[in-house]
């Protein structure tokens, strides 16, 4: 699977670079988020990072000692590792970690928030832009403003389907493009990927389910793309 992580400082265009490359289909992370969430202070993560490498590498203060984070990502193989492992709790890949419904059901009742807002939180699930966001919550009747603790097991499972299945059949199309030139995979597919949007960037266009008008409201500063009708 391709995946692109990007970093970057504040007002850099990080943003704005992600939603173009995500809008053409390819998975991003938000490295910096990841890094950020991984030293908050009071974390669950800075505390297993206290625990097993003591105050070397957030100190006391909260601070992050960079030149400690270096030589254990840079120098230290098996303390890399033991890193990388307590930084992946923070998030699961819909493709690789797969697990039951329950659990995704648990995870997102844990969270009190709106449905896209969840999906397109890095901190929460991997890989997922708005369009795929879009696309998903389409696919599984969901409306984007949603409660994530509000949903009845039925419409947990839904989601968990549309989610995998949306983001399978994505990797899928990018893989059947072309191969060799990077360039190519990354922004080949646009043209056929268009033809495949059942609600993101179809605004007036009628649905394809119920032939209703498909709407674009603005939440959180980017557009959502929906049927009133098809998702509750
Ligand atoms: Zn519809």
């Amino acid at each position: 699977m391709l995946r692109v992580a990007l970093t970057g400082g504040i007002a850099t265009g990080k943003s704005y670079v992600r939603a173009r490359i995500a809008a053409r289909g390819v998975l991003t992370l938000d490295a910096d988020a990841i890094v950020h969430r991984l030293f908050t202070g009071g974390s669950d993560v800075t505390a297993e990072v206290r625990r097993r490498f003591g105050t070397s590498v957030v100190r006391h203060d909260g601070a992050v000692d960079r030149q400690a984070l270096g030589r254990i990502v840079f120098a230290d193989a098996s303390a890399r590792r033991d890193l990388e492992a307590i930084g992946h709790v923070i998030n699961f890949d819909p493709l690789e970690d797969i697990m039951s419904w329950e659990k995704f059901w648990v995870l997102l009742s844990s969270h009190k928030a709106t449905l896209k807002a969840l999906l397109m939180d890095q901190d929460f699930v991997a890989g997922i832009g708005n369009m795929y966001a879009d696309e998903i919550l389409f696919a599984a009747g969901l409306r984007y403003d949603r409660q994530s603790n509000s949903l009845s097991s039925q419409e947990v499972r839904r989601l968990y389907r549309s989610m995998v299945e949306t983001l399978a059949e994505a990797v899928k199309r990018r893989g059947s493009s072309t191969a060799g030139d990077l360039n190519q995979d990354l922004f080949g597919v646009e043209g056929d990927y268009q033809d495949q949007h059942q609600a993101f960037d179809r605004e007036g266009q009628a649905c394809r389910r119920c032939r209703s008008t498909i709407v674009r409201v603005k939440s959180g500063g980017r557009s959502t793309f929906f049927c009133e009708h098809c998702q509750v």
